[in-house]
Parts: structure tokens; C-alpha cells; sequence
């Protein structure tokens, strides 16, 4: 499963993240996830704390933060919300896009309790 696997790394690297603060308790951490990025977010919420079981994160709070997607035309340089991954610019109506937000998996931020 596909989400399993991302929830397996995004684990990884808090734990990785948390013992390199001299954490020994993550109480939240925050996901930017981009409504394009394919990402089954009920999904990954269950692989989260199928990842997270008999680790630090047992009892952390894991909040996805859906981002909205941004598109860039590439010919006139107009922003806007593609409404699917392949569309046409709204301003000069060529065909063409750059998602510039929308397709990111990142861990914004973590909360940690550090040891004494
Ligand atoms: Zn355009």
C-alpha cells in the first residue's frame, strides 16, 4: 500500500528528527499534504498510526494540513486553481501547467517534550 509506505518514512524521519533534539515525546506533528499529490488521505491517517504503534510517536497527534492546489501558466505567468491536474490557463488559454503548490508531502512542524 502506497500510503502505508509514506506513513512508514514520514515516522522515520520524526523520530530521527525528535531524537536529534534530545526528545523523548512527540505531542503533534504537522503534515502539509497537497490535495495533488495522490495521497489517500483517510488513508494515510490510518497508516500513520499503523506506523507510528510501538514507537515515540504511539501517542502523537498527527494533523494534515490539506494544501489547495496552485497552477503557474507557463506562457503568460497567471496564477490560479487548476480545477484538474491538466488544464488550460484561464487568462491566454494555452494548454499547459506548473503546479507550484498542490503536490507536496512535507512535515511542517513537529511539537517535542525534551528529556531533562
Ligand atoms: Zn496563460
Amino acid at each position: 500500500m502506497h500510503e502505508l509506505s509514506i506513513a512508514i518514512s514520514i515516522v522515520d524521519t520524526v523520530i530521527k528528527q525528535a531524537e536529534a533534539a534530545s526528545a523523548n515525546h512527540v505531542s503533534e506533528v504537522n503534515l502539509d499534504i497537497g490535495l495533488y499529490s495522490g495521497i489517500e488521505f483517510q488513508s494515510l491517517e490510518f497508516s500513520l498510526g499503523v506506523a507510528a504503534k510501538d514507537t515515540i510517536l504511539e501517542k502523537t497527534a498527527f494533523r494534515i494540513n490539506r494544501v489547495e492546489p496552485v497552477a503557474e501558466c507557463p506562457s503568460c505567468h497567471h496564477l490560479y486553481t487548476p480545477d484538474r491536474v491538466f488544464s488550460h490557463c484561464p487568462e491566454c488559454n494555452k494548454p499547459g501547467i506548473r503546479l507550484i503548490r498542490g503536490t507536496e508531502l512535507q512535515i511542517k512542524s513537529l511539537l517535542v517534550e525534551q528529556n531533562e
